[in-house]
């Protein structure tokens, strides 16, 4: 599967469109669609569920995307977030320079007349021999020497555009919390170790975003800040260090469980000369997306550095009152950072299957049901009968107090289903003649209806006053294969 294919799927059933398309786009910039919405606010509830809720050491804040000017300044962005880039001479285009020998190169040939070759990245041209030295898109200009890029996003606060008014869109959101953090410890009457996280809107101005939306320059992150004592030890380690392991391996447990496979990931950790300016150690959970082995996260150990840094700048003290030791520390923070638009394109690209089903191809989608942006489709097998559909709509509209149901009849039954296979969702709920009956002929319903499982493609016979039980189950972890020997099961015609 390629990412043009899930480009395609993406805006044919509505998960992800190009921002203002009508207007021709606007440059790496995606809209969610009706089920893109869905899907992204599972995976958000999800986190929020798993590693903010369910944990006595967690709490959230939601912080404002426009912060002190200040902040930038403290914590480095000002001076260090920027990118290297260089500029093609010819056709203006603009490449990171770390990035230019992973594109594919345009060359024109001189052992062939100068025919035009587009060269896998990084590969000499297999006519000539020569590597790239231009630009890799048009071939032929000249690119400049590298430049330093600032990444933020700079605006003006109030009615005056001066240097006074300027601010910036945040370009992470773990700044939020560390500004925050004697708020949350005050307020909350936290105890080390503990972390804050959030979720939202981050903005780079990236030199060459790109591959849908794997980079762009609005997104949305996960961050947490976990803050523990330096001074302790767990497990005869470090506390930092420690905390540390421990969060790669809870941020990689949590990728598994909701459908990543195993092969599809890997921890990278970054070599000394590669770690950012406040980082101790840096490992990144790899996926390998349609384009190969890409960043997912990172979980970086940046010690005490950004509390001592906002100190510094703003004159406040922000540490921790050791009640043992009788003393105040600056608490080391292990960061987990996580794409939350990067976690969704794992998802579906780890969801995706092409099968042969009965001499036909069938898309599915095997998203995890918690995932999974429509949970049941409520399908009429014949449009017609006012009983069916009637019936159809009045289990649509129980099962959805709880779950987000779906209710289609635009279609024969085979295509439906295909429909909703595509689209990831777990099971469907047929209502047929059997059901309702028949008046005319005095044929009183059984009140039964088929349930049919997405993956297996098995069916079976349920009482319509089961299924809110019936889902209760298997969308909140059972198995089908459990669930379904409860009640007859058929074939899927
Ligand atoms: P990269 O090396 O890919 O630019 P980074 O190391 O700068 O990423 P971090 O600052 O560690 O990224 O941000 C944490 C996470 O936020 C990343 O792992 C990624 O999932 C996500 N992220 C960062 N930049 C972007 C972007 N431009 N578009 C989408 N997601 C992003």
């Amino acid at each position: 599967m390629t990412m043009d294919t899930l480009v395609s799927l993406c805006k044919r059933r509505g998960f992800i469109f190009q921002s203002s398309e009508i207007y021709g786009g606007t440059g790496s910039c995606y809209d969610y669609g009706p089920l893109g919405v869905e899907l992204k606010q599972n995976i958000k509830r999800l986190l929020w569920r798993d590693f903010v809720q369910s944990r006595a050491d967690m709490v959230g804040i939601d912080a404002s995307i426009l912060m002190h000017p200040t902040v930038w300044k403290a914590s480095g962005h000002l001076d260090h977030f920027t990118d290297p880039m260089v500029d093609c001479r010819e056709c203006r285009l603009r490449f990171r320079a770390d990035h230019v020998d992973t594109l594919p190169w345009t060359h024109y040939c001189p052992a062939t007349k100068g025919n035009k070759f587009t060269i896998p990245p990084g590969e000499p041209c297999g006519h000539c021999g020569a590597r790239r030295t231009l630009c890799p898109d048009c071939g032929k200009g000249e690119l400049t020497a590298p430049r330093q890029f600032n990444l933020m996003f700079k605006t003006f606060m109030g009615p005056v555009e001066e240097d006074a008014s300027v601010a910036y869109l945040r370009p992470e959101t773990a700044q939020a919390m560390f500004v925050n953090f004697d708020n949350v410890l005050q307020s909350m009457r936290m105890k080390l170790p503990f972390g804050i996280a959030q979720v939202g809107r981050s903005f780079r101005n990236e030199i060459t975003p790109g591959n849908f939306i794997f980079r762009t320059r609005e997104f949305e992150q996960m961050e947490i800040e976990y803050f523990v004592n330096p001074r302790d030890a767990v497990e005869g380690r470090a506390a930092d260090e420690y905390w540390h392991d421990r969060w790669i391996a809870d941020c990689m447990a949590w990728f598994r469980r909701y459908g990543l496979s195993e092969e599809n990931l890997r921890l990278r950790e970054h070599e000394k000369d590669e770690l950012s300016h406040y980082s101790k150690r840096t490992v990144d959970i790899d996926y390998r997306f349609p384009i190969g082995w890409s960043e997912l996260m990172g979980i970086a150990n940046r010690t005490d550095f950004d509390l001592k840094q906002h100190a510094k700048f703003s004159g406040k003290s922000l540490t921790y009152f050791d009640e043992e030791r009788k003393e105040h520390v600056v608490p080391y923070v292990v960061e987990p950072a996580m794409g939350v638009d990067r976690a969704l394109l794992a998802f579906m690209a780890d969801a995706y299957v092409e099968e042969e089903v009965r001499g036909e191809r069938r898309v599915v989608l095997r998203f995890h049901p918690e995932l999974a942006p429509v949970k049941v489709a409520v399908l009429p097998l014949l449009k017609k009968r006012d009983e069916i559909v009637r019936t159809a709509h009045v289990i649509r509209a129980d099962l959805a107090k709880q779950w987000r149901v779906v209710y289609d009849d635009t279609a024969a039954i085979g295509r439906l289903y295909r429909r909703q296979d595509e689209v990831g969702t777990p099971y469907c709920v047929t209502v047929d003649v059997q059901t309702v009956g028949d008046s005319e002929k005095g044929e009183a319903g059984d009140g039964k209806v088929t349930i049919r499982e997405r993956d297996s493609m098995e069916q079976a016979r349920v009482p319509i006053d089961a299924l809110r039980a019936v889902f209760h189950d298997l969308l909140s972890g059972g198995a089908w294969s459990q669930v379904a020997t409860r009640f007859e099961r058929q074939i899927e015609k």
